[in-house]
């Protein structure tokens, strides 16, 4: 694990690892009813987060109620979220290494969400996914080829 950039994220005081856990799940969950990618581009805080997806249309009302149902309920199972690491060759071999940094080293570290999400990220998770809290579509809309969700989560 890189330790600059972890300090980095700690001395961010925005930086939420919750609203970052909820990122991965909302990602894979796209991936998994829109057959889209990953988000390209998001801006994740604490009170508030958005990604942004390349896409063909915005959401319907059902297909976001319908999204927001799947996410909570990949939380309510309270997924172990752990790392492991491995070699670059098997990582590109397993997983999308799309959003790699090219100064990654021979080492890649995966962030695994139980069975339901693998991708690679240096950033802070939560250790169980009921930690993240009830998520929350605020909005969604759409505006040349990007899909825009914009979320928060309700915590105790
Ligand atoms: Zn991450």
């Amino acid at each position: 694990m890189d330790a600059s950039y972890n300090q980095e994220i700690k001395s961010n005081k925005q930086y939420n690892p919750q609203m970052h856990s909820a990122e991965h799940i909302l990602n894979q969950t796209m991936v998994r009813m829109f057959n889209c990618g990953r988000s390209f581009s998001n801006h994740i805080e604490k009170k508030k987060s958005k990604c942004d997806y390349h896409y063909d249309r915005n959401l319907t009302e059902e297909e976001i109620q319908l999204l927001n149902k799947k996410v909570n309920e990949v939380i309510q199972q309270d997924l172990i979220v752990e790392e492991e690491f491995y070699s670059k060759d098997v990582a590109m071999e397993k997983f999308n290494l799309s959003k790699l940094p090219e100064d990654a080293g021979e080492k890649v570290r995966i962030i695994k969400i139980g069975e339901y999400d693998a991708c690679p990220c240096s950033g802070l998770h939560v250790s169980h996914t009921t930690e993240i809290g009830v998520f929350n579509i605020i909005s969604t809309d759409f505006n040349e080829g990007v899909l825009r969700i914009r979320f928060k989560l309700i915590n105790d």
